[in-house]
Protein backbone atom coordinates (compact mmCIF):
# COMPACT_ATOMS: atom_id res chain seq x y z
CA UNK A 1 0.00 0.00 0.00
CA UNK A 2 1.10 3.42 -1.15
CA UNK A 3 1.63 5.54 1.90
CA UNK A 4 0.26 9.32 1.67
CA UNK A 5 1.44 12.36 3.27
CA UNK A 6 -1.08 14.88 4.46
CA UNK A 7 -0.78 18.66 5.79
CA UNK A 8 -3.20 20.17 7.58
CA UNK A 9 -4.70 24.08 6.69
CA UNK A 10 -3.70 26.80 8.65
CA UNK A 11 -3.94 30.45 7.51
CA UNK A 12 -4.62 29.41 4.21
CA UNK A 13 -1.02 27.58 4.19
CA UNK A 14 -0.90 24.32 3.61
CA UNK A 15 1.69 23.16 5.86
CA UNK A 16 3.30 20.04 8.67
CA UNK A 17 3.11 20.73 12.28
CA UNK A 18 6.00 23.19 13.88
CA UNK A 19 7.76 20.44 15.54
CA UNK A 20 7.76 18.23 12.01
CA UNK A 21 6.16 15.85 14.32
CA UNK A 22 3.73 13.06 12.38
CA UNK A 23 1.67 10.12 13.31
CA UNK A 24 0.29 7.16 11.30
CA UNK A 25 -3.46 6.15 9.94
CA UNK A 26 -3.99 2.48 9.36
CA UNK A 27 -6.42 1.22 7.21
CA UNK A 28 -8.75 -0.75 9.70
CA UNK A 29 -9.76 -3.58 7.25
CA UNK A 30 -6.21 -4.97 7.06
CA UNK A 31 -4.32 -3.08 9.76
CA UNK A 32 -2.02 -1.41 7.50
CA UNK A 33 -0.14 1.42 7.74
CA UNK A 34 -1.81 4.34 4.43
CA UNK A 35 -1.36 7.86 5.59
CA UNK A 36 1.02 10.01 7.83
CA UNK A 37 -0.21 13.40 9.20
CA UNK A 38 1.34 16.38 10.93
CA UNK A 39 0.99 15.51 15.01
CA UNK A 40 0.16 19.16 15.93
CA UNK A 41 0.27 20.23 19.57
CA UNK A 42 -0.21 23.31 21.63
CA UNK A 43 1.73 26.14 19.41
CA UNK A 44 0.29 24.54 16.44
CA UNK A 45 -3.01 25.09 17.95
CA UNK A 46 -2.48 28.82 18.99
CA UNK A 47 -1.50 29.42 15.61
CA UNK A 48 -4.44 28.23 14.01
CA UNK A 49 -6.84 30.08 16.48
CA UNK A 50 -5.02 33.20 16.05
CA UNK A 51 -5.36 33.18 12.71
CA UNK A 52 -9.15 32.25 12.93
CA UNK A 53 -9.10 34.99 15.37
CA UNK A 54 -7.04 37.55 12.88
CA UNK A 55 -10.23 36.38 9.91
CA UNK A 56 -13.11 36.88 12.52
CA UNK A 57 -11.94 40.72 12.53
CA UNK A 58 -10.92 40.95 9.20
CA UNK A 59 -12.48 43.00 6.21
CA UNK A 60 -12.49 40.23 4.15
CA UNK A 61 -14.94 38.16 6.55
CA UNK A 62 -16.64 40.69 8.42
CA UNK A 63 -17.20 42.80 5.13
CA UNK A 64 -19.30 40.45 3.75
CA UNK A 65 -23.05 40.71 3.52
CA UNK A 66 -25.02 37.43 5.43
CA UNK A 67 -26.53 36.88 1.93
CA UNK A 68 -22.73 36.63 0.30
CA UNK A 69 -21.75 33.98 3.05
CA UNK A 70 -24.72 31.91 2.30
CA UNK A 71 -23.41 32.01 -1.52
CA UNK A 72 -20.42 30.87 -0.46
CA UNK A 73 -21.93 27.82 1.68
CA UNK A 74 -23.84 26.70 -1.59
CA UNK A 75 -20.91 26.85 -3.74
CA UNK A 76 -19.15 24.90 -1.01
CA UNK A 77 -22.12 22.19 -0.75
CA UNK A 78 -21.99 22.21 -4.93
CA UNK A 79 -18.31 21.31 -4.24
CA UNK A 80 -18.67 18.57 -1.96
CA UNK A 81 -21.47 17.32 -4.17
CA UNK A 82 -18.78 17.55 -7.46
CA UNK A 83 -15.87 15.15 -5.08
CA UNK A 84 -18.44 13.11 -3.13
CA UNK A 85 -16.89 9.79 -4.59
CA UNK A 86 -13.21 10.98 -3.68
CA UNK A 87 -14.25 12.62 -0.36
CA UNK A 88 -16.51 9.44 0.44
CA UNK A 89 -13.35 6.99 -0.85
CA UNK A 90 -10.76 8.42 1.42
CA UNK A 91 -13.26 8.53 4.81
CA UNK A 92 -13.93 4.77 3.50
CA UNK A 93 -10.22 4.35 4.06
CA UNK A 94 -9.84 5.90 7.08
CA UNK A 95 -12.42 5.15 9.31
CA UNK A 96 -13.26 1.64 7.66
CA UNK A 97 -16.82 2.91 7.36
CA UNK A 98 -18.36 1.26 4.47
CA UNK A 99 -18.14 2.88 1.24
CA UNK A 100 -22.08 2.23 0.67
CA UNK A 101 -22.68 4.49 3.77
CA UNK A 102 -19.74 6.94 3.21
CA UNK A 103 -21.06 7.40 -0.64
CA UNK A 104 -24.77 7.72 1.02
CA UNK A 105 -23.84 10.42 3.39
CA UNK A 106 -21.48 12.30 0.85
CA UNK A 107 -24.75 11.96 -1.55
CA UNK A 108 -26.78 13.96 1.54
CA UNK A 109 -23.98 16.53 2.68
CA UNK A 110 -24.24 19.58 0.65
CA UNK A 111 -27.91 19.91 1.61
CA UNK A 112 -26.67 20.98 5.48
CA UNK A 113 -24.24 23.68 2.79
CA UNK A 114 -27.65 24.31 0.48
CA UNK A 115 -29.69 24.65 3.99
CA UNK A 116 -27.65 26.41 6.47
CA UNK A 117 -26.54 29.02 3.42
CA UNK A 118 -29.69 29.61 2.91
CA UNK A 119 -30.77 31.12 6.39
CA UNK A 120 -27.43 32.99 6.95
CA UNK A 121 -29.22 36.05 5.90
CA UNK A 122 -32.56 35.32 8.20
CA UNK A 123 -31.18 35.64 10.89
CA UNK A 124 -33.80 38.08 12.07
CA UNK A 125 -33.44 39.73 15.56
CA UNK A 126 -36.81 41.37 16.65
CA UNK A 127 -38.54 44.58 17.99
CA UNK A 128 -39.49 44.10 21.46
CA UNK A 129 -42.67 45.60 22.78
CA UNK A 130 -40.90 46.93 25.35
CA UNK A 131 -43.31 48.30 28.59
CA UNK A 132 -41.34 51.25 29.60
CA UNK A 133 -42.39 54.80 28.32
CA UNK A 134 -39.85 56.44 25.22
CA UNK A 135 -38.16 53.77 24.89
CA UNK A 136 -37.61 51.55 21.58
CA UNK A 137 -35.83 48.29 22.19
CA UNK A 138 -34.56 45.43 19.96
CA UNK A 139 -32.30 42.46 19.54
CA UNK A 140 -29.28 41.56 16.78
CA UNK A 141 -28.14 38.41 16.47
CA UNK A 142 -23.80 38.47 16.28
CA UNK A 143 -21.33 35.95 15.82
CA UNK A 144 -19.23 34.69 18.47
CA UNK A 145 -16.01 34.37 16.89
CA UNK A 146 -13.43 31.20 16.76
CA UNK A 147 -15.12 28.31 16.75
CA UNK A 148 -13.10 24.87 17.81
CA UNK A 149 -15.02 21.68 16.23
CA UNK A 150 -13.67 18.43 17.60
CA UNK A 151 -14.48 15.45 15.58
CA UNK A 152 -14.52 11.95 16.09
CA UNK A 153 -13.37 9.44 13.60
CA UNK A 154 -17.20 7.47 13.11
CA UNK A 155 -18.68 10.21 11.22
CA UNK A 156 -15.65 12.87 10.27
CA UNK A 157 -17.46 14.61 7.10
CA UNK A 158 -21.08 14.59 8.36
CA UNK A 159 -20.11 16.01 11.78
CA UNK A 160 -17.52 18.52 10.51
CA UNK A 161 -20.60 19.54 8.17
CA UNK A 162 -23.24 20.22 10.36
CA UNK A 163 -20.90 22.17 12.58
CA UNK A 164 -19.19 24.32 10.03
CA UNK A 165 -22.32 24.93 8.28
CA UNK A 166 -24.07 26.65 10.40
CA UNK A 167 -21.23 28.21 12.32
CA UNK A 168 -19.99 30.02 9.07
CA UNK A 169 -24.07 31.04 8.07
CA UNK A 170 -23.44 32.84 11.43
CA UNK A 171 -20.24 34.58 10.70
CA UNK A 172 -18.01 32.73 13.29
CA UNK A 173 -14.74 31.78 11.88
CA UNK A 174 -13.19 27.58 12.88
CA UNK A 175 -10.87 25.95 13.56
CA UNK A 176 -11.27 21.34 13.28
CA UNK A 177 -9.38 19.43 15.29
CA UNK A 178 -10.60 15.92 13.30
CA UNK A 179 -9.71 12.50 14.97
CA UNK A 180 -6.62 11.35 14.85
CA UNK A 181 -7.82 8.17 13.44
CA UNK A 182 -10.15 9.78 10.58
CA UNK A 183 -8.55 13.08 9.36
CA UNK A 184 -8.10 13.07 5.53
CA UNK A 185 -11.49 13.23 4.28
CA UNK A 186 -11.44 16.82 6.75
CA UNK A 187 -8.11 17.49 5.23
CA UNK A 188 -9.47 17.12 1.31
CA UNK A 189 -12.79 18.86 2.64
CA UNK A 190 -11.18 21.60 3.52
CA UNK A 191 -8.67 22.61 0.54
CA UNK A 192 -12.73 22.94 -1.03
CA UNK A 193 -13.28 25.76 1.15
CA UNK A 194 -10.71 27.00 -0.03
CA UNK A 195 -12.00 26.44 -3.80
CA UNK A 196 -15.00 28.11 -2.74
CA UNK A 197 -13.80 30.88 -1.98
CA UNK A 198 -13.93 31.93 1.83
CA UNK A 199 -10.82 33.80 2.77
CA UNK A 200 -7.67 33.22 4.40
CA UNK A 201 -8.00 31.96 8.03
CA UNK A 202 -11.94 31.50 7.81
CA UNK A 203 -11.63 27.61 8.28
CA UNK A 204 -8.44 25.88 9.82
CA UNK A 205 -7.55 21.91 10.51
CA UNK A 206 -5.18 20.68 12.98
CA UNK A 207 -4.65 17.47 13.06
CA UNK A 208 -3.35 15.47 15.76
CA UNK A 209 -4.01 13.65 19.09
CA UNK A 210 -6.44 14.84 21.70
CA UNK A 211 -4.49 15.70 24.54
CA UNK A 212 -2.06 17.67 22.78
CA UNK A 213 -4.08 19.51 20.18
CA UNK A 214 -6.97 18.83 20.98
CA UNK A 215 -7.01 19.99 25.10
CA UNK A 216 -4.75 23.00 23.45
CA UNK A 217 -7.61 24.44 21.53
CA UNK A 218 -10.45 23.81 23.77
CA UNK A 219 -8.89 26.07 26.63
CA UNK A 220 -7.77 28.19 24.08
CA UNK A 221 -8.90 32.10 25.65
CA UNK A 222 -9.51 33.04 22.05
CA UNK A 223 -11.88 30.48 21.21
CA UNK A 224 -15.20 31.27 22.08
CA UNK A 225 -17.74 28.27 21.01
CA UNK A 226 -16.59 24.82 21.74
CA UNK A 227 -18.42 22.06 19.31
CA UNK A 228 -17.96 18.93 20.75
CA UNK A 229 -18.62 14.95 19.50
CA UNK A 230 -17.32 12.23 21.31
CA UNK A 231 -17.41 10.15 24.03
CA UNK A 232 -18.00 11.25 27.81
CA UNK A 233 -14.54 10.76 29.46
CA UNK A 234 -13.41 13.58 26.66
CA UNK A 235 -16.17 15.63 27.14
CA UNK A 236 -15.18 15.84 30.76
CA UNK A 237 -11.65 17.39 29.68
CA UNK A 238 -13.09 19.87 27.56
CA UNK A 239 -16.16 21.25 30.21
CA UNK A 240 -13.48 21.99 32.62
CA UNK A 241 -11.01 23.33 29.32
CA UNK A 242 -13.95 26.18 28.95
CA UNK A 243 -14.34 26.94 32.77
CA UNK A 244 -10.65 28.39 31.46
CA UNK A 245 -12.53 30.55 28.73
CA UNK A 246 -15.94 30.31 29.43
CA UNK A 247 -16.77 29.31 25.27
CA UNK A 248 -20.20 27.90 24.71
CA UNK A 249 -20.22 24.36 24.63
CA UNK A 250 -22.24 21.97 22.82
CA UNK A 251 -21.82 18.44 23.33
CA UNK A 252 -22.95 15.19 21.25
CA UNK A 253 -21.93 12.55 23.30
CA UNK A 254 -23.04 8.73 23.25
CA UNK A 255 -25.89 6.60 23.79
CA UNK A 256 -27.11 3.57 24.72
CA UNK A 257 -30.63 3.96 22.57
CA UNK A 258 -33.67 1.80 23.47
CA UNK A 259 -35.15 0.40 19.74
CA UNK A 260 -38.34 -1.28 21.16
CA UNK A 261 -40.45 -3.71 19.81
CA UNK A 262 -44.34 -4.04 20.66
CA UNK A 263 -46.36 -7.16 19.89
CA UNK A 264 -48.28 -5.35 17.19
CA UNK A 265 -45.10 -4.30 15.34
CA UNK A 266 -44.95 -5.43 11.95
CA UNK A 267 -42.22 -7.94 12.28
CA UNK A 268 -40.14 -7.71 8.74
CA UNK A 269 -39.48 -3.81 9.26
CA UNK A 270 -38.66 -4.32 12.93
CA UNK A 271 -35.83 -6.60 12.38
CA UNK A 272 -35.09 -4.29 9.71
CA UNK A 273 -35.08 -1.67 12.29
CA UNK A 274 -33.03 -3.59 14.55
CA UNK A 275 -30.42 -4.26 12.43
CA UNK A 276 -30.41 -0.75 10.66
CA UNK A 277 -29.91 0.67 14.90
CA UNK A 278 -26.80 -1.84 15.72
CA UNK A 279 -25.23 -3.24 12.72
CA UNK A 280 -25.38 -0.72 10.49
CA UNK A 281 -21.61 0.98 10.54
CA UNK A 282 -20.85 -1.87 12.71
CA UNK A 283 -22.37 -0.46 15.85
CA UNK A 284 -19.95 2.56 15.59
CA UNK A 285 -22.74 5.28 15.40
CA UNK A 286 -23.79 7.26 18.04
CA UNK A 287 -27.42 6.76 17.84
CA UNK A 288 -26.86 3.07 17.97
CA UNK A 289 -30.20 1.33 19.01
CA UNK A 290 -27.59 -1.15 20.92
CA UNK A 291 -30.23 -2.48 23.19
CA UNK A 292 -33.31 -4.11 22.21
CA UNK A 293 -36.47 -3.75 23.98
CA UNK A 294 -38.73 -6.93 22.96
CA UNK A 295 -42.22 -7.37 24.07
CA UNK A 296 -43.34 -11.28 25.37
CA UNK A 297 -45.94 -12.18 22.30
CA UNK A 298 -43.35 -11.03 19.66
CA UNK A 299 -40.30 -12.33 21.67
CA UNK A 300 -39.35 -15.84 19.88
CA UNK A 301 -40.54 -14.69 16.64
CA UNK A 302 -38.72 -11.52 16.74
CA UNK A 303 -35.42 -13.41 17.83
CA UNK A 304 -35.82 -16.25 15.06
CA UNK A 305 -36.37 -13.75 12.47
CA UNK A 306 -33.36 -11.15 13.15
CA UNK A 307 -30.66 -13.96 13.99
CA UNK A 308 -31.51 -15.83 10.70
CA UNK A 309 -31.07 -11.94 8.99
CA UNK A 310 -28.46 -11.51 10.64
CA UNK A 311 -26.69 -15.14 9.63
CA UNK A 312 -26.87 -13.17 5.97
CA UNK A 313 -24.95 -9.75 6.85
CA UNK A 314 -21.90 -9.52 4.69
CA UNK A 315 -19.27 -9.25 6.30
CA UNK A 316 -16.08 -7.78 4.35
CA UNK A 317 -14.02 -5.18 2.81
CA UNK A 318 -15.61 -1.29 3.42
CA UNK A 319 -13.90 -0.59 0.05
CA UNK A 320 -16.23 -3.61 -1.28
CA UNK A 321 -20.16 -2.32 -2.03
CA UNK A 322 -21.36 -5.34 -1.86
CA UNK A 323 -20.27 -5.78 1.83
CA UNK A 324 -23.46 -4.88 4.68
CA UNK A 325 -20.21 -4.89 7.48
CA UNK A 326 -17.06 -3.53 7.75
CA UNK A 327 -14.62 -3.76 10.59
CA UNK A 328 -13.93 -1.85 13.88
CA UNK A 329 -12.49 1.94 12.89
CA UNK A 330 -9.44 1.25 15.53
CA UNK A 331 -7.70 -1.72 17.13
CA UNK A 332 -8.27 -0.13 20.41
CA UNK A 333 -12.36 -0.15 19.88
CA UNK A 334 -11.89 -3.73 18.52
CA UNK A 335 -10.73 -4.58 22.10
CA UNK A 336 -13.28 -2.44 23.79
CA UNK A 337 -15.92 -4.69 22.34
CA UNK A 338 -14.04 -7.84 22.71
CA UNK A 339 -14.10 -7.12 26.40
CA UNK A 340 -17.50 -5.61 26.93
CA UNK A 341 -19.03 -8.48 25.37
CA UNK A 342 -16.70 -11.33 27.96
CA UNK A 343 -17.66 -8.90 30.85
CA UNK A 344 -21.75 -9.56 29.32
CA UNK A 345 -20.94 -13.47 29.25
CA UNK A 346 -19.82 -13.58 33.20
CA UNK A 347 -22.35 -11.44 34.31
CA UNK A 348 -24.91 -13.93 32.64
CA UNK A 349 -25.60 -12.87 29.39
CA UNK A 350 -26.81 -15.57 26.62
CA UNK A 351 -24.78 -15.40 23.77
CA UNK A 352 -27.54 -16.02 20.76
CA UNK A 353 -25.41 -14.76 18.07
CA UNK A 354 -21.96 -13.89 17.24
CA UNK A 355 -19.76 -12.93 20.12
CA UNK A 356 -16.26 -12.70 18.44
CA UNK A 357 -13.80 -11.86 15.90
CA UNK A 358 -14.04 -12.11 12.54
CA UNK A 359 -11.19 -12.42 10.27
CA UNK A 360 -12.67 -10.54 7.26
CA UNK A 361 -12.61 -11.17 3.74
CA UNK A 362 -9.16 -11.43 3.84
CA UNK A 363 -8.27 -13.87 6.84
CA UNK A 364 -5.47 -13.59 8.04
CA UNK A 365 -5.02 -9.64 6.99
CA UNK A 366 -5.13 -8.18 10.56
CA UNK A 367 -8.11 -6.48 9.94
CA UNK A 368 -10.27 -5.19 12.92
CA UNK A 369 -13.73 -7.20 12.20
CA UNK A 370 -16.05 -8.15 15.27
CA UNK A 371 -19.45 -10.50 14.42
CA UNK A 372 -22.89 -9.12 14.51
CA UNK A 373 -23.75 -10.05 18.32
CA UNK A 374 -27.07 -10.41 19.76
CA UNK A 375 -26.78 -11.10 24.00
CA UNK A 376 -29.95 -11.70 25.76
CA UNK A 377 -29.75 -10.11 29.05
CA UNK A 378 -31.46 -10.78 32.15
CA UNK A 379 -30.87 -7.81 34.27
CA UNK A 380 -30.37 -4.22 33.25
CA UNK A 381 -27.79 -3.76 35.58
CA UNK A 382 -25.70 -5.59 33.19
CA UNK A 383 -22.65 -3.57 31.73
CA UNK A 384 -23.46 -3.84 28.44
CA UNK A 385 -26.75 -2.66 28.85
CA UNK A 386 -26.05 0.50 30.88
CA UNK A 387 -23.01 1.27 28.92
CA UNK A 388 -21.99 2.00 25.13
CA UNK A 389 -20.16 -0.41 23.63
CA UNK A 390 -19.72 1.59 19.96
CA UNK A 391 -19.47 -1.81 17.91
CA UNK A 392 -21.94 -4.32 16.95
CA UNK A 393 -23.22 -5.78 19.72
CA UNK A 394 -27.11 -5.77 20.68
CA UNK A 395 -28.70 -6.30 24.48
CA UNK A 396 -32.00 -8.07 24.19
CA UNK A 397 -34.42 -7.92 26.83
CA UNK A 398 -37.87 -9.44 26.90
CA UNK A 399 -40.53 -6.95 28.46
CA UNK A 400 -44.36 -7.71 29.12
CA UNK A 401 -46.24 -4.43 29.61
CA UNK A 402 -45.74 -0.45 27.88
CA UNK A 403 -45.00 0.34 31.70
CA UNK A 404 -42.04 -1.82 32.13
CA UNK A 405 -40.70 -1.00 28.13
CA UNK A 406 -40.76 2.50 29.33
CA UNK A 407 -38.94 2.23 32.69
CA UNK A 408 -36.19 0.05 30.40
CA UNK A 409 -35.85 2.81 27.93
CA UNK A 410 -35.07 5.35 30.73
CA UNK A 411 -32.84 3.27 32.80
CA UNK A 412 -30.05 4.39 31.96
CA UNK A 413 -27.84 7.41 31.99
CA UNK A 414 -27.69 8.33 28.39
CA UNK A 415 -30.83 9.73 26.73
CA UNK A 416 -29.93 10.29 22.77
CA UNK A 417 -32.41 8.62 20.64
CA UNK A 418 -35.00 6.11 20.61
CA UNK A 419 -37.11 3.72 18.39
CA UNK A 420 -40.51 2.24 18.71
CA UNK A 421 -42.08 -0.07 16.54
CA UNK A 422 -45.54 -0.56 16.85
CA UNK A 423 -48.89 0.43 14.67
CA UNK A 424 -50.60 1.74 17.70
CA UNK A 425 -50.78 5.39 16.86
CA UNK A 426 -51.72 5.93 21.41
CA UNK A 427 -49.08 4.28 22.10
CA UNK A 428 -46.55 5.45 19.99
CA UNK A 429 -47.41 9.16 20.97
CA UNK A 430 -48.06 7.91 24.42
CA UNK A 431 -43.77 6.78 24.18
CA UNK A 432 -42.94 9.80 22.25
CA UNK A 433 -44.40 12.03 25.72
CA UNK A 434 -42.69 9.76 27.62
CA UNK A 435 -39.29 8.53 26.47
CA UNK A 436 -36.00 10.26 27.44
CA UNK A 437 -34.27 10.88 24.64
CA UNK A 438 -33.32 13.66 22.38
CA UNK A 439 -34.84 11.51 19.15
CA UNK A 440 -37.36 9.55 19.06
CA UNK A 441 -38.09 7.47 15.29
CA UNK A 442 -41.57 5.67 15.35
CA UNK A 443 -41.54 2.48 12.64
CA UNK A 444 -37.94 3.72 11.41
CA UNK A 445 -34.47 4.43 12.56
CA UNK A 446 -31.18 6.51 11.65
CA UNK A 447 -33.41 8.92 9.84
CA UNK A 448 -31.53 12.16 9.37
CA UNK A 449 -31.60 15.30 8.23
CA UNK A 450 -30.24 18.94 7.89
CA UNK A 451 -33.12 20.07 8.99
CA UNK A 452 -33.82 17.79 12.34
CA UNK A 453 -31.95 18.56 15.51
CA UNK A 454 -29.83 15.95 17.11
CA UNK A 455 -28.48 15.89 20.73
CA UNK A 456 -29.53 14.33 23.74
CA UNK A 457 -30.46 14.82 27.51
CA UNK A 458 -28.30 13.23 30.34
CA UNK A 459 -24.78 11.80 29.69
CA UNK A 460 -25.85 11.91 26.15
CA UNK A 461 -24.33 15.45 26.22
CA UNK A 462 -26.39 19.16 25.86
CA UNK A 463 -27.13 21.21 22.76
CA UNK A 464 -28.38 20.58 19.51
CA UNK A 465 -27.11 20.64 16.03
CA UNK A 466 -29.03 20.68 12.72
CA UNK A 467 -32.04 22.73 11.91
CA UNK A 468 -32.81 26.54 12.46
CA UNK A 469 -31.85 26.73 16.27
CA UNK A 470 -28.36 25.38 14.90
CA UNK A 471 -27.12 28.62 13.04
CA UNK A 472 -28.73 30.88 16.29
CA UNK A 473 -27.03 28.44 18.49
CA UNK A 474 -23.61 29.93 17.48
CA UNK A 475 -24.80 33.88 17.96
CA UNK A 476 -24.65 35.65 20.79
CA UNK A 477 -27.84 37.72 21.03
CA UNK A 478 -27.28 41.65 21.46
CA UNK A 479 -30.48 43.75 23.25
CA UNK A 480 -29.99 47.40 22.19
CA UNK A 481 -32.08 49.98 24.09
CA UNK A 482 -32.54 53.73 22.43
CA UNK A 483 -34.77 56.25 24.63
CA UNK A 484 -36.72 58.31 22.14
CA UNK A 485 -37.53 60.91 25.00
CA UNK A 486 -36.61 64.66 24.48
CA UNK A 487 -36.51 65.16 28.20
CA UNK A 488 -32.82 65.05 29.97
CA UNK A 489 -32.08 61.48 31.50
CA UNK A 490 -32.82 62.04 35.51
CA UNK A 491 -32.39 60.22 38.64
CA UNK A 492 -28.68 58.39 37.80
CA UNK A 493 -29.42 56.33 41.12
CA UNK A 494 -32.45 54.11 39.85
CA UNK A 495 -33.01 51.68 37.41
CA UNK A 496 -34.74 53.11 34.42
P1 LIG B 1 -13.29 10.58 21.76
O1 LIG B 1 -14.05 11.27 22.82
O2 LIG B 1 -12.18 9.67 22.14
O3 LIG B 1 -12.61 11.63 20.76
C1 LIG B 1 -13.37 12.63 20.13
C2 LIG B 1 -12.44 13.76 19.73
O4 LIG B 1 -11.94 14.40 20.90
C3 LIG B 1 -11.20 13.33 18.94
O5 LIG B 1 -10.92 14.30 17.94
C4 LIG B 1 -10.12 13.35 19.99
O6 LIG B 1 -8.82 13.55 19.46
C5 LIG B 1 -10.54 14.54 20.82
N1 LIG B 1 -9.98 14.56 22.18
C6 LIG B 1 -9.51 13.54 22.92
N2 LIG B 1 -9.07 13.99 24.11
C7 LIG B 1 -9.28 15.33 24.13
C8 LIG B 1 -9.06 16.36 25.09
N3 LIG B 1 -8.51 16.11 26.28
N4 LIG B 1 -9.40 17.63 24.77
C9 LIG B 1 -9.97 17.90 23.58
N5 LIG B 1 -10.19 16.97 22.62
C10 LIG B 1 -9.86 15.70 22.89
O7 LIG B 1 -14.38 9.85 20.88
P2 LIG B 1 -14.14 8.86 19.65
O8 LIG B 1 -13.61 7.60 20.25
O9 LIG B 1 -13.38 9.54 18.56
O10 LIG B 1 -15.64 8.68 19.14
C11 LIG B 1 -16.52 7.81 19.72
C12 LIG B 1 -17.44 8.51 20.71
O11 LIG B 1 -18.11 9.60 20.09
C13 LIG B 1 -18.53 7.59 21.18
O12 LIG B 1 -18.72 7.70 22.58
C14 LIG B 1 -19.76 8.06 20.44
O13 LIG B 1 -20.96 7.75 20.99
C15 LIG B 1 -19.51 9.51 20.32
N6 LIG B 1 -20.26 10.08 19.19
C16 LIG B 1 -21.36 10.85 19.44
C17 LIG B 1 -22.11 11.38 18.40
C18 LIG B 1 -23.32 12.23 18.65
O14 LIG B 1 -23.77 12.93 17.77
N7 LIG B 1 -23.89 12.22 19.84
C19 LIG B 1 -21.72 11.14 17.10
C20 LIG B 1 -20.60 10.37 16.86
C21 LIG B 1 -19.87 9.85 17.94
Amino acid sequence: MTIRKFQMLVDGAWIDAASGRTYESRYPATGEVWSVLPDADEADADRAVRAADAAFRSAAWRGLTATARGKLLRRLGDLVAENAGELAELETQDNGKLIRETRGQLAYLPEFFHYCGGLADKLEGSTLPIDKADMMAFTIHEPLGVVAAIIPWNSPLYLTAIKLAPALAAGNTLVIKPSEHASASILRFAALVEEAGFPAGVVNVVTGLGPSAGAALTRHPLVRRIAFTGGPATARHVIRASAENFAKLSLELGGKSANIVFDDADLESAVNGAVAGIYAASGQSCVAGSRLLVQDGIYDRFVAALTERMARIRIGDPLDPASDMGPMATEHQLGVVETMVDRAREEGAEVLAGGKRHAGRHAGSGGWYYEPTLLACESDQMDVVQNEVFGPVAALMRFRTDAEALALANGTQYALASGVWTRDIGRAHRFVRDVHAGIVWVNTYRAVSAMAPIGGYGASGYGREGGIHSVLDYTELKTVWINLSEQPMGDPFVMR
